[in-house]
């Protein structure tokens, strides 16, 4: 992006600060506190400009609104169906596997993976994840 108004770059650093995945909503009532006037509007032109240059990457939720991550790594996305949490989640391999399935031309895909996210695992029986590593 050629030129970073004040907005933007807070827009920016309050996602990136986050450490984790924010809807516009909850960046308008981040935004809200450093600059009380403004606009939802203002937010949401922003994160889409900053997700379309690639500064900002735009999740999209089923059933829910799109997030906003500032971790431009590859990564997927658990979506936990108990608690809605978003984890970020390795899949190595993964890029190269599809490489190999598409060729050389350009490519986009979206994962979504639903599971339990760790937190909602560890309340539900870590008993049985003992039982299980003991039987291997
Ligand atoms: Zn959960
Ligand atoms: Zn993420």
């Amino acid at each position: 992006m050629k030129y970073m108004t004040r907005q933007c770059r807070l827009i920016l650093a309050i996602v990136a600060d986050s450490c984790g995945h924010m809807t516009a909503d909850e960046v308008y009532r981040e935004a809200k506190k450093s600059m009380p006037r403004i606009a939802v509007g203002t937010v949401y032109r922003n994160l889409k400009e900053l997700s379309d240059a690639g500064v900002l990457r735009r999740i999209r939720v089923a059933d829910a609104p799109d997030l906003f991550d500032a971790t431009l790594t590859p990564h997927e996305h658990l979506i936990c169906p108990i608690c809605g949490r978003v984890e970020d989640l390795l899949a190595e391999g993964l890029e190269e596997c599809l490489r190999k399935a598409v060729g050389s031309g350009r490519f986009s895909y979206e994962l979504r993976i639903s599971a339990p996210c760790s937190l909602c695992r560890e309340k539900n029986g870590s008993s049985d994840r003992t039982t299980e590593k003991s039987v291997r």
